[in-house]
């Protein structure tokens, strides 16, 4: 393997499950040092002792604002530099507005809108210093597609697009790339709240897609030449039902 991910340092949240933990196997496998990013402590602990020495468990809770305010330090701590740094936690809800709980719709616009935006806030200095880093976001289809049956989960990640967009504009010129990968639905844990009879109607007409693929995906974007500027990749199952 060509390790085209030597001697760079990536930090992922919500490494502990679905597309975060594939995408810090893959940049693993490519060489990186990768700082696993959750909650869950005893998760990212077992996962990293499998994953071996490169990849180092950093315990955050991205709803805590001081957790994230201080993320950066200790992940130079561990890792000595960051030069990738993956916003990819999230949560999902579904379902119709008027039977909706704002107060869980609050506990995922947090995560999905402010926890990610506080962690680029957290690590953007350094990056603007050293003027060289990667953003990435895992945005979502729903970030550019308004779906019917998820209107808060779509509104949070077309905040995101907002987000990604303005932001990659005012970094660029110090160097630091600003991009998201955009999937459709995936085999994840997050899908767990999909009622039985869609979540098998979509596995039995291919349109759900596995976490490798997203993985892979950014691993392209992520490799692309310092001066090419990376935007947004949306990948797709084979039909989406939006
Ligand atoms: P997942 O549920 O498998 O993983 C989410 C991870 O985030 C978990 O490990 C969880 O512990 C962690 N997490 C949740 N709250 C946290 C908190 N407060 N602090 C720290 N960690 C926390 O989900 P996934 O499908 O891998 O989702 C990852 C991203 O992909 C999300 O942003 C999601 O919106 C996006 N996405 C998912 C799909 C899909 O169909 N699965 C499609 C498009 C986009």
């Amino acid at each position: 393997m060509a390790e085209i991910m030597k001697g760079k340092v990536a930090a992922i949240t919500g490494a502990a499950s679905g597309i975060g933990l594939e995408c810090a196997r893959t940049l693993l496998a490519e060489g990186a040092t990768v700082m696993l990013i959750d909650r869950a402590a005893g998760r990212l602990e077992t996962l990293c002792a499998e994953l071996g020495e490169r990849a180092r468990p950093l315990v955050v809770d991205l709803l805590s604002p001081s957790d994230v305010s201080g993320m950066l330090p200790r992940i130079l701590d561990a890792a000595g530099r960051l030069d990738i740094f993956h916003a990819n936690a999230g949560a999902y809800i579904g379902g119709p507005v008027a039977e909706g709980d704002p107060d869980a719709w609050d506990r995922m616009l947090n995560l999905n809108i402010n926890a990610a935006f506080r962690s680029v806030h957290a690590v953007l200095p350094h990056m603007i210093a050293q003027k060289s880093g990667d953003i990435l976001f895992t945005s979502s289809i729903a970030g550019v597609v308004p779906v019917v049956w998820e209107p808060i989960y779509t509104a949070s990640k077309f905040a995101v697009q907002a987000f990604v967009h303005s932001t990659r504009r005012q970094v660029a010129q110090h160097g630091v790339r600003v991009g998201a990968v955009l999937p459709g639905p995936v085999v994840t844990a997050l899908l767990d709240d999909w009622p039985k009879a869609k979540m098998e109607e979509a596995l039995a007409n291919g349109s759900l897609m596995q976490p490798k693929e997203v993985a892979e995906a950014v691993l392209f974007m992520l490799s692309r030449p310092r001066n090419v500027t990376i935007r947004d990749l949306v990948i797709l199952p084979n039909s989406v039902d939006l």
